[in-house]
């Protein structure tokens, strides 16, 4: 059976023919899953009683737990159906609701800050487990999401087909209606990804995860480095700008005595000058097994006047839900250890 929540209205129409029915009823199906979010067949009532019994079983996430943090900011912690973790956070600005995802349970990129990864890839999520995230989020808050943003766990071009596709739905008019504008996807250079993913010009933002301006450092920090250099990362990151019109964004975790000096300072703006990027300065999220330790805030703000000089456009992330947890990907970590 297929997995009808992965499914786009087109391939649900191919499903209707097969099973005899008339093709209004893809629409109405993806209504009911994508805009009404239903998460049983029963529950569909415009349907006849002997297609929603042939249908499958449609729950994708089947338990969640939830922080709350005094500033509003919620973490979930998300058992899929097979067992597998993954997380999500909600964090209510002024502008709205930001949800932010993950593309996959585990991660095998291997960043040496990042708590996602320490156990590797468990597996890729599908179309549908990215979506049931924000859904499950909605139904608890009662609320519309209205940006999204991929920095949960994961490499989202590490599941580049799944990606796509959850791109595809959560966009569409018919379904939820995200905006293509409000939504973020952000990686850690996966330069040939980033090209073709730059032709489907899809009208999303695209953040490139830096953290060092120069190779041998970011080497020491970013294995895939070895993979795809600085220069060929922010080539692909100028070809999606060209492509699309969208500003990138580069991502930067300030790390003491690691890449918060002068020289990545300089390298950072003469990159981001080049590119037209926009930077979001952080602090590195200390993670016990890492032991990388977050640039003092007068460093990070020293750091930003640094960059502000040479006229590159910078904010600093401001850390929500700290009283809640630390790093993404800590949440998830804790429940694998508790079940050893
Ligand atoms: N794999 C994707 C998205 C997931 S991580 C990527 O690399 O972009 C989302 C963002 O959080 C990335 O910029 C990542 O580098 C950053 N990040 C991960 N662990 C962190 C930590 N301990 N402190 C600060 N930022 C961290």
């Amino acid at each position: 059976m297929p997995d009808f929540r992965s499914l786009t209205i087109e391939e649900l129409t191919e499903w209707a023919a097969s099973v005899g029915e008339p093709a209004y009823r893809a629409g109405q199906v993806f209504e009911w899953l994508h805009s009404k979010r239903v998460t049983s067949a029963a529950d569909m009532t415009s349907l006849p009683k002997s297609l929603r019994e042939s249908m499958p079983e449609l729950i994708s996430i089947r338990r969640a737990q939830c922080l709350q943090s005094k500033d509003g900011t919620r973490k979930y912690l998300f058992e899929l159906n097979d067992g597998n973790y993954v997380e999500s956070v909600l964090m209510r600005y002024k502008y709205g609701n930001t949800v932010c995802i993950s593309s996959q349970s585990g991660c095998r990129m291997g960043c040496r800050f990042c708590a996602s990864t320490l156990q590797g890839l468990a597996r890729n999520l599908t179309a549908s487990e990215m979506l049931d995230q924000i859904y499950k989020i909605t139904d608890d808050i009662n609320e519309r999401v209205s940006h999204v943003v991929m920095m949960g766990c994961g490499e989202p071009f590490d599941n580049y087909d799944n990606l796509v596709r959850f791109l595809r739905l959560i966009t569409d008019p018919a379904g939820y209606g995200l905006s293509r504008r409000n939504v973020t996807v952000s990686t850690c250079g996966l330069a040939d990804r980033i090209r073709e993913f730059a032709d489907l010009d899809m009208g999303v933002t695209l953040a490139i995860s830096l953290h060092a301006p120069f190779d041998e450092l970011r080497r020491t920090i970013m294995p895939i480095t070895d993979r795809h250099s600085v220069s060929e990362v922010c080539d692909a990151a100028a070809y999606y700008h060209e492509r699309t019109g969208r500003r990138i964004t580069f991502e930067y975790a300030l790390a003491k005595g690691i890449n918060d000096g002068d020289d990545c300072a300089d390298g950072l703006s003469r990159l981001a000058r080049r590119l037209g990027a926009h930077v979001n300065l952080i602090p590195v999220n200390p993670v016990t097994e890492r032991g990388y330790k977050p640039t003092a805030p007068t460093g990070v703000l020293g750091f930003k006047n640094k960059l502000e000089k040479q006229g590159i456009n910078v904010t600093i992330r401001r850390e929500l839900g700290q009283d809640i947890d630390g790093a993404c990907g800590q949440l998830r970590n804790r429940r694998l250890e508790e079940l050893k």
